[in-house]
């Protein structure tokens, strides 16, 4: 196989890892998990990136998500464009960020208002404040492989044993921190249960992504989004939906829209990010008028940002969204679908075990053919396979998240001249992950 030319990129890489811990300004971009010299990207338009050497990939990472519509789409670089001819921040009320706010609160019903923050991690953590000031309770489950961004409390792995508080899930978290969060195996209604018989009293919030999408993607079982909202209230305790990966990306209402349950089964706070930015930092928070009238200036829940609502940023995600038509999701499903069966067709065919898990548009391929349905089955992938794969794919132009355990991400721009593409790059890929290491 040829080897593409990477010595701009090799160079940029040197540069960055004099200045930057690792050369990145985010763990995964340093394809620790894959080897190898990371990708510099100098432009991208519509569902291809170039990287400094010039060579062109089809994007399947999407900066993980935002760019939903492609990469420079003209009608949200008009948007942007004019947002900043009329200036970067004001500090004080705009335009664009109430625009925003109605457009999230016109696709979700039990969203009567949102918080806009800068990142999904601010998202989440204020939510989960939010939930703790409202309860007056200090306690949060989790599941074991949802991610949640880094604030220290969604930082805390499991402890030893069914229903024990957390351990830090990083250094730098102190044992307090974790303590208050209740890690369990994601898909397990029996340690949920059990986690609410012991410390239901103390329990404000059950946080999950609406279809856990940060361990590879491995949906919910049916009725386990029900089950979790249904207990938490049972027990005075609200149910935090992160959509922050599947908001207005599964569809126009996110996965509340296509999949959420309504009524006493619904979540009580929700949590945006990655496509309502449309690649500038934007996130939200929200939920019912109730619950987030208790935040600052109306209620006693802390909360504030400087660049909070930002007018470029606020116009880019607006813009995105209103041309994210029904047509773009339907175009979305079909070539995620496509692309996954594409994938394991190549896979089948070079006798490589694995398996495509989906939810909504979101998929990706894990290569195990074990059942997969929390983050204990999803590790017992082959994750050297997958990174033989990942780079006879980018030799072959195309380029895939740098870790076995993220979902692939699809644009409205990726017509059938690119799902070609990636057809061609395929079956080396497959038997690049066939071949058995010397
Ligand atoms: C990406 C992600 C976050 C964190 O968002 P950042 O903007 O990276 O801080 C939180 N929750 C989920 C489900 C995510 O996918």
């Amino acid at each position: 196989m040829t080897m593409l030319v990477d010595d701009a990129s090799r160079a940029w890489f040197d540069r960055a890892q004099r200045v930057t811990p690792g050369g990145v300004n985010s763990p995964v971009r340093a394809f620790r998990a894959v080897g190898g010299t990371p990708r510099f990207f100098t432009s991208g338009r519509g569902a291809i990136v170039t990287d400094a050497d010039g060579n062109d990939y089809v994007d399947l990472v999407c900066s993980w998500g935002p760019m939903i519509l492609g990469h420079a789409h003209p009608e949200v670089r008009d948007a942007v464009e004019a947002a900043v001819a009329r200036g970067f921040s004001f500090g004080a009320p705009s335009i664009t960020e109430v625009q925003l706010a109605e457009e999230i609160v016109a696709r979700v019903p039990e969203v009567a208002a949102v918080r806009l923050v800068s990142s999904g991690t601010e998202a989440t953590m204020s939510a989960v404040r939010l939930a703790r000031g409202v309860t007056g309770r200090p306690a949060i489950v989790k599941f074991a492989g949802c991610y949640h961004g880094h604030s220290d409390a969604l930082l805390a792995a499991a402890g030893s044993g069914a229903a024990t508080f957390g351990i830090p899930g990083s250094a730098g978290v102190t044992a307090g921190a974790a303590a208050d969060t209740i890690v369990l195996p994601y898909n397990h209604r029996g340690a949920v249960t059990a986690a609410f018989e012991r410390f239901g009293d103390q329990i404000a919030a059950v946080i999950t992504e609406a279809a856990a999408a940060n361990m590879g993607v491995v949906p919910p079982e049916a009725g386990f989004n029900e089950f979790l909202a249904r207990t938490a209230h049972a027990h005075g305790s609200l149910l935090i939906s992160d959509e922050v990966m599947t908001g207005f990306r599964v569809s126009r209402g996110g996965w509340q829209g296509m999949a959420g349950p309504v009524g006493d089964e619904a979540p009580d706070l929700f949590t945006y990010g990655k496509v309502i930015g449309g690649g500038l930092p934007v996130a939200a928070f929200g939920g019912s008028e109730q619950v987030m009238s208790q935040l600052a200036p109306l209620g006693s829940v802390y909360q504030a940002g400087t660049l909070s609502g930002n007018p470029v940023a606020t116009a880019c995600g607006l813009a995105t969204l209103r041309n994210c038509t029904e047509d773009v999701y339907t175009h979305l499903n079909r070539a995620a679908h496509t692309i996954g069966q594409l994938a394991g067709e190549a896979l089948d065919s070079a006798g490589v075990p694995h398996q495509v898990r989906t939810a909504g548009n979101l998929f990706s391929v894990f290569f195990t053919d074990q059942p997969v349905t929390d983050f204990e089955s999803a590790q017992q992938q082959d994750t050297a396979a997958y990174a033989r794969f990942f780079h006879a794919m980018l030799d072959g132009g195309v380029s895939l998240p740098p870790s076995a355990y993220e979902a692939w991400f699809v644009s409205a721009a990726h017509d059938d001249d690119t799902i070609e593409r990636i057809a061609a790059a395929l079956p080396a890929a497959a038997r690049a992950a066939a071949e058995v290491p010397a």
